[in-house]
């Protein structure tokens, strides 16, 4: 039996994770028809088997007295490279098949960044809209009394991902720093003032406008002018929009779970500023945006509909920068028949296999997630770095260390994709590439 029935039928729920794993073996047979050590030390039937899965309860209690309890998560995916690194994600929607999804994509991701970072993911099914920042702050003081006992800055080092920014990082470190007496590196995304990277904030969504201007320049071309559909509205979305008008690119479109904004005429740096407020300091919703500015719509989601309004507008470039799954092959279908050019994926794994089949057919410029959105975490590795040597870089060294990493995940893929006979196919270089980086590890380290 293959692998990829192996797991559907050991874990029948876990569609995510089936599907996260089906493209990389799928990419990856030519590189184990070559190598026969890999396929002897069963590389693959390990890697898919996190090395470790923690589950926990916690119980927290809200402003009326009330008790809840909520599911937590640590899936230490892979430590062959690095410690365990990846964010956590607070939302209804997690669940083990999720969060093994997100792991097994990040060991492939944090090698490509050529840090020495391996792959974990957690988070709990927690939903934070609409909590009261104490409530935030017990959930949070409550998730990290338990999941102290297993990180530590050469162990596991955690992160942001939806829902868990700044604000959440901050009670998650405050906890395990009363916990453990130790002021260290065991977080990244922390705040400035107290052992943040400066550009860590920005650096999934700038790094994955910079791996966009990569793809196009390897055809000729720039963002210059061009128009761009970005989905989202948290902080890899927002600063995909900065950097894009730096560039002189066009932001047409972002959104919430609600709905989405079409602005024709563009996000510019003024109403970039006004969002950024109306999301991160208000806590509030997309919808607002239009009532500011009379010249953008807003489109609620409707349930009904078999495809995203918002994938089907005039554009050049396309910034998937909210969660899975997003574009379905009617998506990806109407990007492609609007003339897309590139497509840049700040979110993790936002193409469904039909949309990205629809890509591969239509020979546009494709950048995979865990190419794309390697910004963030490669900078969260700088920020391990800051903190263990107990300094900061400038902004200027961390997005020129920053710039030059994605410069380099982009030709890495691109020369891998080519030796591999499938040139421009990013989805293979970056799944072949990162895979044997992590495979070689293992098994120079043996059978553990
Ligand atoms: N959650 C982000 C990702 O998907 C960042 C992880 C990190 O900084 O460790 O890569």
């Amino acid at each position: 039996m293959d692998i990829y029935e192996r797991i559907k039928n050991r874990d029948p729920n876990e569609t995510e994770f089936h599907q996260a794993v089906f493209e990389v073996v799928e990419s990856i047979k030519p590189v184990l028809e070559m190598h026969p050590e890999f396929r002897s030390a069963n590389i693959l039937e390990r890697i898919v088997e996190p090395e470790r899965v923690i589950m926990f309860r916690v119980p927290w209690m809200d402003d009326g007295g009330d008790i809840h309890v909520n599911r937590g998560f640590r899936i230490e995916m892979n430590s062959a490279i690095g410690p365990y690194k990846g964010g956590l994600r607070f939302h209804p929607s997690v669940n083990l098949g999720i969060l093994k999804f997100l792991a097994f994509e990040q060991v492939f991701k944090n090698a490509l960044t050529t840090l020495p970072m391996g792959g974990g993911k957690g988070g709990a099914d927690f939903d934070p809209k609409g909590k009261s920042n104490e409530e935030v702050q017990r959930f949070c003081q409550s998730f990290m009394l338990e999941l102290a006992r297993h990180i530590g800055p050469n162990t596991d080092v955690p992160a942001g991902d939806i829902g868990v920014g700044a604000r959440e990082i901050g009670y998650l470190f405050g906890m395990y720093k009363k916990i453990s007496n130790e002021f260290t590196g065991v977080l990244t995304g922390k705040g400035l003032n107290w052992g943040g990277s400066l550009i860590r904030p920005e650096a999934t969504g700038y790094g994955s406008v910079y791996f966009a201007a990569e793809m196009l320049n390897a055809r000729g071309e720039t963002l210059e002018g061009r128009r761009c559909l970005i989905s989202g509205s948290g902080n890899v979305a927002q600063y995909t929009m900065e950097k894009l008008i730096e560039l002189g690119g066009i932001p047409v479109t972002f959104s919430d779970s609600n709905g989405y904004i079409y602005d024709e005429k563009g996000v510019d740096r003024e109403k970039l500023d006004f969002l950024m407020e109306l999301k991160n300091i208000r806590r509030g919703r997309v919808r607002e945006y239009a009532e500011k500015y009379s010249e953008a719509v807003y489109t609620p989601v409707d349930p009904d509909l078999k495809y995203n309004p918002l994938w089907d507008h005039a554009a050049h470039c396309a910034f998937p920068s909210a969660t899975q799954n997003e574009i379905n092959g009617i998506d990806a279908g109407n990007l492609v028949k609007n003339g897309i050019l590139v497509v840049s994926e700040g979110a993790n794994m936002p193409t469904t296999p039909e949309g990205m089949n629809i890509f591969f057919d239509s020979g546009i410029l494709y950048g995979p997630a865990k190419a794309a959105n390697a910004g963030g975490v490669s900078v969260s590795g700088l920020e391990m770095s800051q903190n263990s040597m107990r300094l900061g870089w400038p902004a200027e060294e961390v997005d020129s260390r920053l710039k030059m990493i994605m410069k380099n995940i982009h030709k890495t893929c691109l020369d891998t994709a080519e030796y591999y006979g499938t040139p421009f196919n990013y989805v293979n270089g970056a799944n072949i590439a990162g895979f044997v980086k992590v495979a070689q590890a293992m098994l120079d380290q043996g059978l553990v």
